[in-house]
């Protein structure tokens, strides 16, 4: 089973995917976890490209590829090994993210970032992708209390930007209802954990 977690800055991807992955441990379930820009070493030298420096060092265009290369080495020698040796597979993050920054905020357009999925990952999916979807202000309140880990990438980016994230995947979940789930992360964690279990209904063992 393969099982992406989605959602802007702040959501609390990090602490649900831990949360998650512990209640599937314990279900007896092997769970992989992996994330992306990364999770493989190629992918990992791609996600320092893209993350290393100045948010538009790239420009769009070769944003959108880097992301789809890194995806690319991630999915052969990753995700596919690991679904093909019965695992589940989580990932932090996968194609709707670049769907949600470099399709809907930079403006490249869905269309030709399913392309780039297509030729780069054989336009494989997951088959459930919960989104972590918070109120930007909410959001921007929680990454200024968190000190440590904020890529310099967040602090230059419009509030502008963050909302046309966010309105890409909500529209995304309204396109793909079976796949794409939305969580109201503006709860505990316990209650968003509880959420995060009670969409994946359907692909849990009895
Ligand atoms: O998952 P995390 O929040 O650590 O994301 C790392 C960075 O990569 C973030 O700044 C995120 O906005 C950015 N990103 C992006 N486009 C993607 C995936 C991630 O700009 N397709």
């Amino acid at each position: 089973v393969f099982i992406s977690i989605e959602g802007g800055e702040g959501a609390g991807k990090s602490t649900q995917i831990s949360a998650l992955a512990a209640y599937l441990r314990a279900r007896g379930i092997d769970v992989v976890l992996t994330r992306e820009p990364g999770g493989t070493e190629g992918a990992e030298a791609i996600r320092n490209l893209l993350l290393g420096g100045a948010d538009d060092r790239w420009g769009k265009a070769g944003e959108a590829l880097l992301f789809a290369a890194a995806r690319s080495d991630h999915v052969e020698k990753l995700i596919k090994p690991a679904l093909a040796a019965g695992k589940w597979v989580i990932s932090d993050r996968y194609v709707d993210s670049s769907r949600a920054y470099q399709g809907a905020s930079l403006g490249l357009g869905d269309a030709d970032i399913m392309t780039l999925h297509a030729i780069g990952s054989g336009g494989l999916l997951p088959q459930r992708t919960l989104v972590l979807d918070l109120p930007p202000d909410v959001a921007a309140q929680r990454l200024q209390q968190r000190d440590a880990g904020v890529s310099d990438r967040i602090g230059g980016r419009s509030s502008e930007f963050h909302a046309k994230v966010r309105a890409a995947f909500l529209q995304i979940a309204e396109q793909e209802q079976e796949r794409v789930r939305i969580i109201n992360a503006d709860e505990t964690a316990e209650s968003v954990t509880q959420s995060l279990v009670a969409e994946l209904s359907g692909l849990l063992p009895e």
